[in-house]
């Protein structure tokens, strides 16, 4: 169950609609003054995948609502290591993890929902989406030049193309949550010198060597770009049916806490339970328990 104290945490992180938003007001070394050793944090968060695997097994049985996951954010914030953690207990035959990279040739002759929507979670399912429809009010806004290999219609392309695109992306999360898809996304807020840290631990552990790419430095060195696109994409699509989440994210412990507790959050308000078994069910069960001797 999510506690009271748990609910004020959330209420830290989740961006309130309709008031401007401003990433300034968040801060990636917050830990909403939880400590990991006094406060047991690593029993709250194992409680959390736990509540999380329930909660999972009965929206599975349900089979009406379907769950979207979004995860954003820069490169080393520990996408996927919240989500390792998070999902650690879920049903694997429940839930699907996709990763978008750079779209190939074929991605690039749609429409940009389009790779997206293919990847979108069955009724009963959680849908993890490891980047998103927001790459393309972040990373190709910080880069026009994957913008003109879009191959869109030059007429299209005006000075409002990332104001149009947030609206479109707004209205399809829209859409997806009339058609019972609980769309929740999560920015993992990572600071610029723990983002140097972490880099640095790629180089020099011969184990971590292979998640260490030059491009990210490269990205890196837009950091204030990104940002300003992350504060419009946030502040473009915050919404009561598909909330952003900021979430601390130099803290790996903590990020995991407060990402886990705000997808529990979300299906203790759906009110799962296991189909109810009608009167001619019970009986067809008696039959079978009777033919089984
Ligand atoms: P990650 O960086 O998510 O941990 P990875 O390192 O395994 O994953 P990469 O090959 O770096 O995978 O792929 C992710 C890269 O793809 C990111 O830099 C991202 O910005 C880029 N990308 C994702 N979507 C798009 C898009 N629509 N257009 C251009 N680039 C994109
Ligand atoms: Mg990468």
């Amino acid at each position: 169950m999510v506690t009271k104290r748990t609910e004020k945490m959330l209420g830290r992180y989740r961006v309130p609609t309709g008031k401007a938003f401003r990433l300034k007001d968040f801060d990636p070394g917050d830990t909403a003054g939880l400590s990991l050793e006094k406060d047991h944090a690593a029993d709250l968060l194992q409680q959390g995948v736990d509540r999380l695997a329930e909660l999972q097994d009965m929206l599975y049985a349900q089979d009406r609502w379907s769950v979207l996951c979004i995860f954003q954010a820069m490169d080393a914030a520990g996408k996927d290591g919240a989500i390792k953690h998070v999902f650690s207990g879920v049903n694997p035959q429940g839930c699907q993890v996709h990763s978008f990279k750079a779209p190939n040739a074929m991605e690039l002759d749609h429409d940009f929902l389009w790779r997206h929507s293919t990847a979108l979670p069955e009724r009963g399912r959680i849908g993890i989406h490891n980047r998103s429809w927001y790459e393309e009010v972040l990373v190709v806004r910080v880069h026009p030049e994957y913008l003109a290999g879009q191959k869109l219609p030059p007429r299209l392309v005006g000075k409002s193309v990332w104001d149009e695109r947030l609206e479109d992306i707004a209205a399809y999360e829209r859409y997806l949550a009339r058609q019972g898809t609980v769309v929740l996304k999560f920015f993992l807020n990572v600071s610029k010198a723990e983002q140097k840290k972490r880099f640095l631990s790629r180089i020099d552990e011969p184990e971590k060597n292979w998640k260490f790419s030059a491009g990210d430095v490269a990205e890196r060195g837009h950091w204030d770009a990104y940002m300003a696109a992350y504060e419009a994409a946030i502040r473009g699509t915050a919404a009561e049916h598909a909330p952003w989440f900021v979430v601390p994210a130099d803290t790996k412990w903590f990020t995991r806490l407060v990402v886990v507790a705000a997808i529990v959050q979300a299906l203790e308000g759906l009110d799962l339970h296991y189909p109810k078994v009608t009167k001619a069910q019970k009986a067809a069960l008696e039959g079978a328990r009777k033919a089984l001797g």
